[in-house]
């Protein structure tokens, strides 16, 4: 989608540090990393918010966690423990709204989050 920074970092026109890649998923470092380990998992279709998914979806949702094991192994953080975080909309403090996953771990997770 035009002016969706995430579309362009999966259309490869601005740079991201990528780290796993398929047919549905693109995964690359966060640029403000919130943990020692702090990647995003985005769809390669746009789509804004948990809010707009349909079952036509169901297997972007499935690569996104296969994605999910598997970058939480390369990263040793399976066995320690990691975080899996979707925002949705202001108040959970979605700020681009492309779905995505975030990857957290190397470090104690607090609970409840702020
Ligand atoms: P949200 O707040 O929507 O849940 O998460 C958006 C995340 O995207 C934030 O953690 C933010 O640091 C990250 N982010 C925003 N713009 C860019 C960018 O251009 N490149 C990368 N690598 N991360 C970004
Ligand atoms: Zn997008």
């Amino acid at each position: 989608m035009l002016g969706c920074i995430f579309c362009k970092i999966v259309q490869k026109q601005i740079p991201a540090k990528i780290v796993y890649e398929d047919d549905k998923v693109l995964a690359f470092e966060d640029a403000e990393p919130k943990a020692p380990v702090h990647i995003l998992i985005v769809s390669k279709e746009h789509i804004p918010t948990v809010n707009d998914l349909n079952e036509s979806h169901n297997e972007i949702l499935g690569a996104l966690f296969a994605a999910a094991k598997k970058i939480a192994a390369e990263n040793k953080i399976a066995a320690k423990g990691y975080r899996l975080v979707m925002n949705t909309n202001a108040e959970a403090g979605q700020s681009v709204y492309h779905i995505h996953l975030h990857i957290l771990g190397g470090r104690q997770m607090m609970w409840p989050p702020g």
